[in-house]
């Protein structure tokens, strides 16, 4: 009995899909489980939504379950900090693990116990070599590895050896246990491989009970076990691991026997998606924090306002592959603004204020006109904005002397207020320096709401605010936060930050309505792109972060008919 109707299922198409479906469907499980198991040493990124995204999606589709488990055996990287933002990030990203929340570090006595079992077996040794020897000892691709002196060891000595390194009477590095398996094999993973190393480090949950930690490859396959994870699914960095992680299992009492899959990580253009080098952007204070917006962790997505919908759709176009490649961060930002332009409600702010005054409109006069929330969703209604005789507008929307397309104001030129009038600018204000500070202009009053009743075109529609009205505000646009597509190429990738990857406007205007925006709700500010405010906002003083801005590269990649960068269109299952 499988816990989904096989047949109706609602589930994308992919090879891990097909796979469950194939297990399922002959009856080799009867849920699937699966597992998301981040190391807790940095913040999650895009890359791991996407693994969020495969191994809860399965869960879901095939009515299964997915837990989180952190992968957390190495104390000298792992902090409790992090711990709790990959628990905030998951559920933010959509998804629940309901009970099913464990630790690596549960297992520490059982996966010890398993340890001497493999001792007893005569299938695990501790070696006394020093590291570097012991890296040489292993060969090469084509050089078979070397025997230690110590692997002949009696299993006895073996284990009073390892019950004394538990016990902690060596230093770091003086001793390991290995794998017992085949130091000529043709996987470097088999030639013994490392199962324990000692590290007098305090854990953040097992304190200083332990100063041995097993590897990677000795706490995966067998916390899945313990865990009875049917799909234990990871990134193609693994496959190499694979027999290993089977030996493993075949080796040892386990009371399930998972198996594991690998799928293509995903990579980015003018992106990075290694711990390593997020943890060394923050630590070296190249961003502000984790959830710096230029970041590409959840955090960071988050605060720079893009919604978790839009990421996990963004992840459904990418799709599953086995195939390495590398998706446009263009596509990324499609789906986000995809998303944002059905949900997010229009306003007008002013990033570089230019003064307009209107010279035929009464002073002291003001009216409210009406605007619309939102074309896209008719629901989300009209609001009333304030019109008046003194204005601010876009200073790059005026050119003195305009080149031949430039449609918007200059002296003479009729153009449209939004949702106000139509107004003519009659002459430009300079200051000594001869630089524009006003715009003299007059409105038609036959034109209010901004159409004209003679059916007159004007060509250009401009955002304005009301200076007595508009609220100041402090607005700060992203832009990737590497300047070359492929960071890293030429090996120095701190040299590849893009030194322009924050803009801060400071006296910005926007609409009153904004300054009581929440954060983390996304905006368009018309003709700008999406807008969300940020916490560093004060009473009267919003915080604006650029989302995304309007312009959308990515569907001129598409209309020409250039390859998508996901891998949907590469393997079955495309979305799009
Ligand atoms: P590192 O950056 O040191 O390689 P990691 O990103 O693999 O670390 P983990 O915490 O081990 O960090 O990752 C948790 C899970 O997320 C793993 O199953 C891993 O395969 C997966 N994952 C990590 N990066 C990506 C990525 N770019 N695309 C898809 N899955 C990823
Ligand atoms: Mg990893």
């Amino acid at each position: 009995m499988t816990a989904v109707d096989l047949e109706t299922a609602e589930t994308g198409r992919d090879f891990v899909r097909d796979i469950v479906r194939d297990d399922l469907a002959a009856g080799r499980h009867a849920q699937v489980i699966t597992r998301f198991p981040p190391e807790p040493n940095g913040y999650l990124h895009i890359g791991h939504a996407k693994s969020i995204c495969l191994n809860f999606g399965v869960a879901q589709d095939f009515g299964g379950r997915c837990n989180l488990r952190f992968d957390d055996t190495n104390p000298t990287k792992e902090e409790q900090e992090y711990i709790d933002a990959i628990q905030h990030d998951v559920r933010w990203l959509g998804f629940d693990w309901g009970e099913h929340l464990y630790h690596a570090s549960d297992y520490f006595e059982q996966l010890y116990e398993w340890a001497e079992h493999l001792i007893r077996n005569g299938k695990a040794y501790v070696d006394d070599t020093p590291v570097e020897e012991m890296r040489a000892m292993r060969g090469t691709l084509t050089e078979p590895g070397r025997e230690s002196a110590f692997r002949q060891r009696a299993a006895a000595e073996n284990l009073d050896l390892f019950r004394r390194m538990r016990a902690g009477e060596f230093p770091n590095g003086a001793r390991v246990l290995r794998a017992k398996i085949d130091l000529a094999s043709g996987n470097m993973n088999l030639r013994d491989p490392v199962l324990y190393r000692i590290l007098h480090a305090s854990h953040p949950r097992t304190g200083t009970a332990w100063c041995i930690y097993p590897t990677y490859d000795f706490a995966h396959g067998q916390s899945d076990a313990i865990e009875k994870v049917t799909h234990s699914i990871c990134t193609l960095e693994f496959e190499d691991h694979r027999p290993l992680y089977d030996w493993l299992i075949e080796n040892l009492p386990v009371p399930s026997r998972p198996r594991q899959y690998e799928f293509a990580r995903l990579n980015m253009t003018y992106t990075v998606l290694s711990k390593r080098v997020l943890t060394e952007l923050v630590r070296h204070g190249h961003v502000t924090g984790w959830d710096d917006p230029r970041m590409p962790t959840l955090a960071g997505l988050r605060r720079r306002g893009v919604p978790p919908a839009a990421i996990r759709e963004f992840v459904r176009r990418v799709g599953v592959a086995r195939a390495n490649s590398v998706v446009d961060v263009a596509m990324f930002d499609h789906a986000v603004r995809e998303l944002l332009n059905k949900t997010a409600p229009r306003y007008m702010a002013v990033l570089r204020p230019l003064k307009v005054v209107i010279e035929n409109y009464p002073e002291g006069k003001s009216e409210e006109l009406d605007a619309i929330n939102n074309p896209e969703d008719p629901d989300a209604g009209k609001r009333r904005i304030a019109f008046g005789r003194e204005l601010y507008v876009e200073r790059d929307d005026f050119m003195e002397n305009p080149p031949k397309k430039f449609y918007r104001l200059s002296p003479g030129k009729e153009v449209r207020l939004r949702y106000a009038y139509l107004v003519t600018c009659r002459e430009a204000v300079k200051d000594a320096s001869g630089e524009v500070v006003e715009l003299r202009c007059t409105y038609d009053p036959a034109t209010r709401g901004g159409n004209a009743p003679d059916g007159r075109k004007v060509q250009a529609t401009l955002h304005w605010v009301s200076a007595a009205h508009a609220v100041p505000a402090e607005i700060r646009l992203y832009n990737q936060l590497f300047q070359r597509p492929d960071p890293r190429a030429d090996g120095d990738i701190m040299a590849d930050l893009n030194p322009n990857s924050l803009e801060v406007l400071s006296g910005c205007l926007v609409e009153p309505a904004l300054a009581a925006a929440n954060t983390g709700e996304p905006v368009q500010f018309e003709r700008q792109g999406y807008f969300c405010r940020d916490d560093d906002s004060r009473p009267g003083a919003p915080v604006f972060n650029r989302t995304v801005g309007l312009r959308d590269t990515w569907a001129k990649v598409q209309a020409a008919g250039a390859p998508s960068g996901g891998e949907a269109g590469k393997k079955s299952g495309g979305a799009r």
